[in-house]
């Protein structure tokens, strides 16, 4: 019934992650709870399936067991934004590591909405790591216009992104973590590969967390 609204995805909340023990033994898994993410695979790529090819099927959640069925995530856990940088947990996060693992997942941003705090920072965090923007102003109860300093941000990020589309859209591209370098106040946080040419991504703010600008620089 929604695909007859002519969507262009659809969405399946939470799913993508979410992996506890589940100990109702009317499930497929039975006694073995631990291979519930066995079944839940199964599950979604039947989902994949239901939509047709030209519809793109997203879930929340980021995992690697799951990710591989789904054309999007919507990431949620820690490493999706930049304000779980501020939780004590922070330095157990290496975003870096998953987007250099696993370079082709599409994710989105997370927990977004409006203006709120380091909501800049944010947007430039999801840029960086290639995210693609979730624009879903107060949870989708008004849109974008109504906050224009917002939209001018993500107008500004969207032509760059288009000017390196090379590195941040085409396949071919790969999330890589393959050079080290010194900056001063502040570490890379990308760098992206396409055949012979590479793009470095960084914020010139000393924390992730302080005002940024950033630099694409394509090498020659
Ligand atoms: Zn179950």
């Amino acid at each position: 019934m929604k695909l007859a609204q002519g969507a262009d995805s659809i969405f399946f909340d939470q799913i993508g992650g979410k992996i506890c023990l589940c100990f109702n033994k009317e499930h497929k898994h039975g006694l073995r709870p631990d291979d519930e993410l066995f079944y839940r695979r199964e599950n979604l790529a039947k989902l994949r399936k239901l939509p047709g090819k030209d519809i793109a099927t997203g879930i929340e959640c980021t995992a690697d067991a799951t990710a591989a069925f789904v054309d999007y995530i919507h990431g949620c856990e820690l490493g999706n934004y930049v304000r779980c940088t501020e939780y004590d947990a922070a330095d157990t996060l290496f975003p870096e590591m998953f987007r250099r693992t696993f370079p082709e997942v599409i994710m989105t941003n997370r927990l977004l909405h409006d203006c709120r705090k380091h909501w800049k920072e944010d947007l430039n965090f999801a840029f960086v790591f290639g995210n693609r923007f979730d624009v879903a102003v107060y949870r989708s109860r008004a849109d974008i216009e109504q906050i224009p300093e917002y939209a001018q941000h993500v107008g500004k990020l969207l032509t760059l992104k288009k000017q390196y589309a090379e590195f941040l859209y085409d396949r071919q591209a790969k999330f890589v973590c393959d050079d080290e370098l010194s900056l001063p106040d502040g570490g890379i946080y990308a760098e992206y590969k396409n055949g012979g040419k590479k793009m470095f991504a960084f914020p010139t703010g000393r924390k992730k967390t302080s005002p940024l600008t950033f630099s694409a620089i394509p090498s020659p």
